[in-house]
């Protein structure tokens, strides 16, 4: 079903998220433009007009790492400013009142974490580009630490001091989905009640599968985006509007 309008929609994800008792957000790229973080994937989006370093160009040559994190380091100007947006602080919101068990995301900004969700709540199906970690050691290093090294080494990328590589905690193109993200992605699908696909197409996968798993298992489906996804025709409700816009009634304080 479609909404028709914002107040239908409200008035019908009200209902269903108070009968909800394990409510399952997944959230793409949408959730987090009114939070000036751009979406990549998007037709003159950043990913379409660099092409993207592959994770073996990256493992195999000190330019592609070099390049790697220039590019890295033009997108603090996003990242370091974000604050969540009206969707994530309505996720908290029902996290805090014990109807989340847990969120996934596409997403690698952070801003879930940021707005009150822990840690270890968070399913980061892509990584988080907030920090970095060595591909051997797994060691975490802050970007501040990797700018310092990086302007100091005459705009080299550092490595750790076991001697591996140090890269953003994010999954790059051509790398492998990430085991115990997906895993937990699985089970949270398969137990919640409730699923709300918050701005994604819906279109990659195998995270576009997860939706599909949960109503399966008898879930009710929420797509909440601004364009049609591939799975509108199996929803229970689908709401066609800002993110925000949708999201922001069930703000609490
Ligand atoms: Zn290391």
């Amino acid at each position: 079903m479609i909404a028709d309008d914002l107040d239908t929609a409200t008035r019908r994800l009200s209902e269903l998220l108070d009968r909800a008792e394990a409510i399952v957000p997944f959230t793409g790229a949408g959730i987090s433009t009114e939070c000036g973080i751009p979406d990549f994937r998007s037709p003159g989006g950043i990913w379409t007009k660099n092409q993207p370093i592959y994770f073996d160009e990256f493992v195999a040559r000190q330019e592609a790492r070099d390049e790697s994190w220039r590019r890295r380091f033009a997108m603090e100007e996003y990242f370091s400013k974000a604050k969540p947006g009206r969707g994530h602080c309505a996720i908290a919101s029902l996290y805090r009142a014990g109807k989340v068990p847990g969120v996934i995301t596409q997403n690698i900004d952070n801003l879930h974490q940021i707005s009150g969700v822990a840690a270890y709540d968070v399913v980061e199906l892509h990584g988080n580009t907030t920090y970095a970690t060595c591909l051997d050691c797994a060691r975490r290093y802050e970007l501040q630490w990797v700018k310092d090294r990086f302007a100091a080494g005459a705009n080299c990328a550092p490595d750790c001091q076991c001697g591996g590589f140090i890269k953003t905690a994010t999954i790059s193109f051509g790398q492998a989905m990430p085991e115990e993200p997906m895993r937990r992605a699985e089970a949270l699908s398969n137990s919640c009640d409730l699923f709300l696909a918050i701005g994604s197409s819906l279109v990659v996968w195998p995270a576009a599968g997860f939706p599909l798993m949960a109503k399966q298992n008898g879930a009710a489906l929420v797509i909440i985006n601004r364009e049609p996804t591939e799975h509108d025709a199996v929803a229970d409700l689908v709401v066609r509007s800002d993110i925000g816009d949708a999201l922001e009634p069930f703000i609490q304080p």
